[in-house]
């Protein structure tokens, strides 16, 4: 056997194609790999099937999988045929081992792919010896192609984040199959354009807006306007993650305020407020207690209020965490510090939807495991500043996608 046999077989190349040639470069640390079809050859029309022979050629080189330190190319000419079936004509046949107009094979298209869940493209870049440009084009590529083929016509409940490509700037939203756990739809900005958007991509894919029976959003205006007007259906429930976080973030400020006053007990005491009492180590416990001693007071106040928030979902249902929630907003209602007040006006503002949590227990809680995933993408996609490209990456690692369709060979 000839030792172009053995490379014909191992890259998969059945007849009417052969290895006509193998080169070796170590000065260029090439390996080129030629490639022909035997003489007489017939070939499918790639519109209707039928069988022609080879009407022209055009020479073309495809990056292969790198062979040790060798850079892999293969060379062939590829013809085209002229069906005589009606509306066919001239067509370029597809080659076996490449995508129409993809100046890679598949099998290094693969290795994209699999490398790009798991590594940032500009490593790859390096690795491979290909531009970022050039992978990027085979990922978004391969994300839309497997997107294509996605069938939404079950989702019945979403749950909508958003999250800023670079620190404070470019937001991407996404919308998420809240029973299937997967990431449905990411695009940029973060008003109710984004759903408006959503619910065209879901309409392409079978779903229907009027199936929507349940959002988990944040408290935006944005995402309340365009769920009301995109979902008619959709029962709101707001995140309780995210009333949690608002609540978070006033008590912050009230007690990055007040260590101004008290910096011997306040500073640096940021991730004690953070806890929950129970967690506190013995020291930090002693810690709190001197907080308490020491009469800072706001900053104690906002920590109770956040508690007995938390304590809320706590309740077995919605009418014991009514109770609760009353209770807690008649006391923050009067607190003398205006960021309580403030957070206690949003919360009155959103009631029904806080508390529809108790009914629907939709959550987008499972999501911040995703959002860990998503935030390496961010990583991942870091250099590009392109909220594409993070979307892609997105959708690769939480979009539940089968490539096993989109990489199936040519028959
Ligand atoms: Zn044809």
């Amino acid at each position: 056997m000839q030792p172009e046999a053995l490379f014909g077989m191992a890259l998969g190349i059945v007849p009417p194609w052969e290895v006509t040639e193998v080169k070796l470069s170590t000065e260029s640390n090439r390996l080129d790999i030629s490639i022909d079809f035997q003489r007489g050859a017939t070939f499918k029309c790639p519109v209707c099937g039928a069988s022609a022979p080879a009407y022209d050629t055009t020479e073309k080189t495809w990056q292969h999988l790198n062979f040790f330190q060798y850079e892999a190319y293969l060379h062939a000419r590829v013809p085209r045929i002229n069906c005589s079936n009606d509306g066919c004509g001239v067509r370029q046949v597809q080659v076996p081992w490449a995508r129409a107009g993809s100046g890679f094979t598949l099998l290094f298209e693969a290795l994209v792919m699999t490398m790009a869940r798991d590594m940032p493209v500009n490593v790859m870049s390096r690795l491979l010896s290909v531009t970022d440009t050039r992978l990027w084009r085979v990922i978004n590529t391969y994300v839309e192609m497997a997107r294509a083929k996605e069938d939404y016509s079950e989702v019945r409940r979403i749950g909508v984040d958003e999250t800023s490509v670079k620190k404070g700037h470019h937001y991407v939203s996404f919308f998420f199959d809240l029973d299937k756990r997967k990431l449905l739809f990411g695009t940029e900005g973060k008003d109710n354009q984004t759903v408006k958007d959503f619910v065209a991509d879901l309409k392409k894919h079978g779903g229907n807006p009027e199936n929507i029976s349940a959002a988990a959003i944040d408290m935006s205006k944005a995402f309340i306007k365009g769920v009301k007007e995109q979902l008619p259906n959709a029962v709101i429930t707001f995140d309780k993650f995210h009333l949690i976080k608002l609540m978070n973030e006033a008590m912050g400020k009230i007690r990055a305020e007040e260590a101004k006053e008290f910096p011997e007990f306040l500073k640096k005491s940021r991730y004690i407020f953070l806890k929950n009492p129970e967690d506190l180590s013995l020291d930090e416990e002693e810690r709190l207690d001197s907080i308490v001693a020491n009469r800072c007071r706001k900053s104690v106040e906002a920590y109770t209020h956040k508690l007995i928030l938390q304590n809320v979902y706590f309740a077995d249902n919605r009418k014991e965490a009514e109770i609760l929630l009353k209770q807690w907003h008649r006391k923050t209602s009067k607190s003398t510090i205006g960021l309580i007040q403030k957070m206690a006006k949003t919360v009155k503002d959103h009631w029904d939807g806080i508390l529809s949590y108790f009914d629907s227990k939709l959550t987008t809680g499972f999501l911040e495991g995703i959002n860990s995933l998503i935030q390496s993408a961010k990583a991942r996609a870091r250099g590009y500043r392109n909220p594409r490209n993070m979307i892609s990456i997105a959708y690769l690692i939480a979009g539940k996608l089968k490539f096993n369709t989109v990489f199936a060979l040519p028959t």
